[in-house]
């Protein structure tokens, strides 16, 4: 719908209606008569469905029924394909044997679900630039300023985790969702460890672009979804260590993750049923694991190759036009996977949106990226103060006043 020309001969330069799509009220640029078409370059927040994917969902969908809970041929055949699409999501983050693969709804689940399973007392160490999902499930938070350079979040945490006692979980990001900046997690691994700390590594931005080697890095824990990794909505991912999610209490109790009731429930002790209570999205993980499966046989030397010459294209473009300013926390040559975030003098990130949108037909993010701490640092702005949701790089003003509109989608 979206890259289609219209079919009539000449249209005026302008904006031009595209045929319904459920009843939505949306407009196309038109210049010299032709459509300008359409360019999604919002895939950090969602990335559209591969080929792939929709052929894996299309094969399993004639032949459906109950997961874990049916002896008719097809419940064997669901049941079958989730636990593959469980040995695919292991082998795609390369994690060890015996880790548990829990799916979850996304990363923000996923998160949330290991928060649920700390031991009594766990502190949680986390840098003000994560994501919302990764700074905020935590019972008690050390939480850390942005790092000047890679080497001091090191020490940061370092020094965190020196001065804490009990058990610890350092929370880090693998790559920025804000600037697309690699994190340096095998360092910050290995200073957890020597603390007697566990990791975990959000993951969700960068799965979709690098190979992660869970065993490798040496990591406890990671998260990712599948929406950000070219699978529809509704499935993600927590993989690592058996014994915190074996002994938390289930994520959600109901059949499937109980052994017996005869009087007091029996839970099951195995991460996965325990914490997969209920009849799961099984399409979901057979989407998730069929995007794995599709960017290991892409050849990730191919992909990060074509990604880098895309990048410097649009970095060099934007660092071409006046008042144009990208946003980074450790400086233009440090390493980055292909998301950028930007500033333009004298305009409003939404304003810049809609521009971009009407005027051009491209389709970008604005506002604070669910990282409210990270973005007002950026931007050099105070921690605290003020009215944070409607303003600096959110709504601000709005040529159309979409930004104004209740659920416009300006706040994060
Ligand atoms: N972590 C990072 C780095 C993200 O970019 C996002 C989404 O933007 C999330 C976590 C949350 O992902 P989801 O909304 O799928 O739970």
């Amino acid at each position: 719908i979206f890259n289609s020309v219209p079919a009539e001969a000449s249209v005026e330069d302008g904006r031009r209606p595209i045929p319904a799509v459920l009843g939505a009220d949306l407009e196309v640029p038109v210049r010299g008569g032709r459509l300008v078409g359409y360019a999604n370059l919002d895939y950090a927040a969602s990335a559209p469905c591969l080929e792939p994917v929709n052929a894996a969902v299309a094969a399993a969908l004639p032949a459906y029924s109950s997961v874990h809970r049916g002896a008719g041929y097809a419940s064997q055949l669901t049941t079958t394909r989730y636990e593959q699409a469980r040995h695919t999501v292991r082998a795609f983050v390369g994690a060890r044997p015996d880790d548990a693969v829990i799916f979850a709804r996304n990363t923000t689940d996923a998160t949330n679900l290991l928060a649920s399973c700390l031991p009594a007392g766990t502190t949680t160490v986390v840098f003000d630039t994560e994501h919302h999902a990764s700074l905020l499930p935590w019972p008690h938070t050390v939480r850390l300023a942005p790092p000047a350079f890679p080497g001091e979040a090191v020490r940061a945490a370092d020094e965190a985790l020196a001065a804490t006692d009990g058990p610890k979980l350092l929370v880090v990001t693998a790559a920025s969702n804000v600037t697309g900046e690699l994190w340096p997690i095998a360092a910050l691994a290995h200073v957890a460890h020597r603390h007697g700390a566990r990791i975990l590594v959000d993951a969700a931005q960068l799965v979709p672009h690098r190979r992660l080697n869970l065993t490798a890095l040496d990591l406890d824990y990671v998260v990712f979804s599948g929406h950000k990794l070219y699978a529809p909505f509704g499935a993600g991912a927590l993989i690592g260590r058996r014994d915190w999610l074996a002994a938390g209490e289930p994520y959600l109790k109901g059949g499937g993750a109980v052994r017996s009731v005869d009087g007091e429930p029996e839970w099951h002790d195995d991460p996965e049923p325990r914490h997969e209570a209920g009849t799961p999205n099984v399409l979901g993980a057979i989407a998730l694991a069929a995007a794995c499966d599709a960017l290991s046989a892409t050849g990730w030397t191919a992909l990060v190759r074509e990604e880098e010459r895309l990048i410097a294209r649009l970095r060099s473009g934007l660092a071409s036009i006046e008042g144009v300013r990208e946003l980074s926390l450790w400086g233009p040559d440090h390493p980055r996977v292909g998301i950028a975030s930007f500033t333009v003098d004298g305009h409003s990130a939404r304003e810049v949106a809609e521009a971009l949108s009407d005027d051009y037909g491209i389709g970008v993010r604005d506002g604070k990226f669910c990282a409210h701490p990270f973005v007002r640092h950026l931007l050099g702005r105070p921690e605290r103060g003020g009215s944070d949701e409607a303003g600096d790089a959110g709504a601000g003003e709005s040529r159309s006043g979409r930004g104004q509109e209740p659920g416009g989608g300006c706040q994060d």
